[in-house]
């Protein structure tokens, strides 16, 4: 059964909608992500979850209770949900341990103390104890942060935008240590954030948002690789569409040659123009390959390097390869593709 169940909601602001129709399903243990640009409804949504924001229209539902409808809401307080701020928001006068133990304090001292030192050990920072929040690094600060609203062992945790304020180098790691924590506690979340690797590191499951509505909801790999539509293939990840006349079975001819589709098949008629996608990571750079390019760009990332890469025609395309490789902006390079599957979608706008 699901733990959380968002139905059709819709929240306004004053008369601008901020969700509208808006529904996803979180199931016990499960980490869903919910990725989207600045102002797509991020926090309302985690507002309405914690029952800081009413709703218009809909239902929202914890572990089977009604906790929120029109004209219907639990308090805050009686809500079994626990929250990690954008800010942490640890309380710089009381030690870690007591940051920890403010969700549980009418609990008697042993029993408190027992859950700081359980947590404390799960988040790796067992020799902390005593040490106050300024003592400790932004990422440690983020794991207390992450214990204090574990231990009042709540139904579903809820993180806005958990490391926005840490380093990418950071923001990565946490994002998997901080995933780890929350399996092994067997916790369920929601974690909101414009992060695309955050997401695709945290959640099992992703909502992609743009302006108050969820345009697909799925595993990370699929949204990556099987976009349902051209909007999320432009919101999530690079790459570039070329075109595409569909042939016969799948088959479509393009400026880099006829490439096969053998996991879709399309209900459009043959010489239908298609969009299809391009991932940096279908497009190798091949001294045998037939098709070639100029590199006009090129952003060395340490593990490997992205090319932005000029046909003669003029278009475009992105290629990741090896940093081993090193070309030159304008060299001349051979290109071959790598398609495991296709991604198209018809010529005519959404
Ligand atoms: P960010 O990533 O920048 O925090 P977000 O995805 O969390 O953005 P929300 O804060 O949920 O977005 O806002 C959704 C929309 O509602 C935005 O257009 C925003 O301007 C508007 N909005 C948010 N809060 C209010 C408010 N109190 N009054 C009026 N409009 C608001």
């Amino acid at each position: 059964m699901a733990l959380l169940e968002v139905e059709k909601i819709s929240c306004v602001y004053g008369d601008r909608p901020a969700l509208d129709d808006f529904s996803f399903k979180v199931v016990q243990g499960e980490i869903a992500a919910l990725l989207g640009p600045s102002g797509c409804g991020k926090t309302t949504i985690l507002r309405a979850i914690l029952g800081f924001e009413p709703i218009l229209r809909g239902e929202i539902r914890i572990a089977g209770e009604l906790m929120s409808r029109p004209g219907f809401s639990v308090l805050p307080e009686r809500r079994p949900v626990g929250m990690v701020f954008q800010d942490r928001a640890l309380f710089p006068h009381l030690t870690v341990a007591q940051n920890i133990a403010i969700g549980i304090r009418r609990e008697p001292k042993a029993d408190q103390d027992q859950t700081v030192r359980r947590l404390l050990g799960i988040i790796g920072l067992g020799d902390c104890y005593s040490r106050y929040p300024h003592e400790l690094s932004g990422g440690q600060q983020e794991r207390v942060a992450l214990a204090r609203a574990l231990a009042p062992q709540p139904r579903l945790l809820l993180l806005d935008e958990p490391f926005a304020s840490l380093d990418i180098d950071l923001r990565e790691r946490l994002s998997l240590e901080v995933r780890d924590i929350l399996k092994e506690t067997g916790s369920t979340a929601v974690v909101v954030t414009h992060y695309q690797d955050e997401a695709f590191a945290m959640g099992d499951r992703v909502g992609v948002m743009k302006q108050g509505a969820i345009l697909q909801w799925d595993t990370p790999f699929n949204i990556y690789h099987r976009p349902v539509s051209r909007q999320v293939a432009s919101l999530v990840g690079r790459g570039v569409f070329i075109e595409g006349i569909l042939r016969e079975e799948g088959a479509f001819d393009t400026e880099l040659g006829r490439v096969q589709d053998d996991h879709n098949t399309y209900s459009h008629p043959s010489g239908t123009r298609m969009d299809i996608l391009l991932r940096p990571d279908d497009v190798l750079i091949d001294s045998e390959g037939e098709i070639s390019a100029t590199v006009t760009k090129k952003a060395f990332k340490g593990d490997d390097t992205l090319y932005t890469l000029r046909l003669a025609s003029g278009t475009q395309l992105l290629a990741l390869a090896s940093s081993h490789k090193d070309l030159e902006i304008d060299e001349e390079t051979r290109l071959s593709l790598d398609l495991e599957h296709l991604v198209a979608f018809p010529r005519t706008p959404e």
